[in-house]
């Protein structure tokens, strides 16, 4: 097919060479000289302006930092389009921005997605992505042979902005949990449990979560984790923090009474300022300090 893809950062740069990979025609925009140089070593011909990355194309993909950047690029692709090109937007942005970005597009004459990944950079470079994906179902299963290319797993979740609504509440779900774990096993410790006796009991009982059997914060039970790894991402702080604070805006917008949501989010936030590039399972060293803290004082 023939394919515009805008934003060769981190995620987007191995999603663009997989689809060149796979036979595809793409054209390709970023404004940093690196991306491009990467872009054009992997295959893409790179364009100097996001509107010629979108002549002529039947599909047009963004990979962008948040949704500001998602309506301003769309500002000046969707008139510079063919009629009728499928934009699907990958970058994780607010529900509501992605439901202005496609009502915009098809008001335009074309057609619209909004398609979120799990998988970080690791399942972008392997193709093995998981996309959540809100829009028409005709649009869908036309999206769905390119979004197969970058993925593992598509799931159609509903309508404009849905993809990024199931992006949301699984990773606030997923910062609640871990700060609870951190906090449980903080406990653990000032009350002489060890990780691994912590490991052995929580991770069959009714405590039992992904953020302990998958990625356990702390060195030991589980070797693969970013824990033994000096908390080297995996998943960094900030992307954390980011997709928090999209959650706490829905919260809010929607008037739902999540409390830890938001607390998730503003205990972020401020590990956000000093731990950023640390993967977000180091907050349990964040409370294990204050706790220390407190108790001398
Ligand atoms: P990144 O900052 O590495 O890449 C964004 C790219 O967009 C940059 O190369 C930047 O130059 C480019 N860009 C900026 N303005 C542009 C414009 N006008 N036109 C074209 N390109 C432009 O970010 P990333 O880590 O690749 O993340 C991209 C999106 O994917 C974000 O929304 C992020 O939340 C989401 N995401 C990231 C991860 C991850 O692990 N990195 C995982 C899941 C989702």
């Amino acid at each position: 097919m023939k394919i515009g893809f805008l934003g060769l950062g981190h995620m987007g740069a191995p999603m663009a060479a997989n689809l060149v990979k796979a036979g595809h025609d793409v054209l390709a925009f970023d404004p940093v000289p690196a991306a491009q140089e990467q872009a054009r070593t992997d295959g893409a011909t790179v364009v100097p302006t996001a509107v010629e990355a979108v002549a002529g194309r039947e599909v047009v993909i963004t990979m962008l930092p948040n949704g500001k950047l998602v309506l301003d690029v769309y500002a000046d692709i969707l008139p510079a389009a063919e009629p009728d090109t499928l934009f699907i937007d990958c970058s994780t942005i607010d529900v509501a921005d992605a439901r202005t970005a496609a009502e915009r597009a098809v008001a335009a004459g074309h057609r619209a997605l909004d398609a979120p990944v799990s998988g970080g950079v690791a399942g972008a470079a392997a193709g093995t992505l998981t996309f959540m994906v809100g829009g028409a179902e005709a649009d869908f299963a036309a999206g769905l042979p390119v979004l197969e290319v970058m993925g593992g797993k598509v799931v159609h979740c509903g309508g404009a902005g849905v993809g990024q609504a199931a992006k949301i509440c699984n990773n606030m779900l997923l910062g609640v949990s871990m700060v609870a774990l951190s906090e449980a096993l903080v406990l653990g410790e000032k009350l002489g449990l060890s990780h691994q006796s912590f490991y052995d009991v929580v991770s069959t009982a009714s405590g039992q979560s992904w953020s302990l059997t998958t990625y356990c914060p702390v060195p030991g039970p589980v070797p693969t984790s970013p824990a033994n790894n000096d908390y080297k991402p995996g998943f960094a702080t900030a992307l954390m923090t980011k997709d928090l604070g999209l959650a706490a805006n829905a919260l809010q917008a929607n008037g739902v009474d999540g409390q830890l949501g938001a607390l998730a989010a503003e205990i972020y936030t401020r590990f956000n300022q000093t731990d950023a590039a640390r993967d977000f399972s180091a907050i349990v060293t964040d409370i294990r300090d204050r706790s220390n803290q407190e108790a001398s004082e």
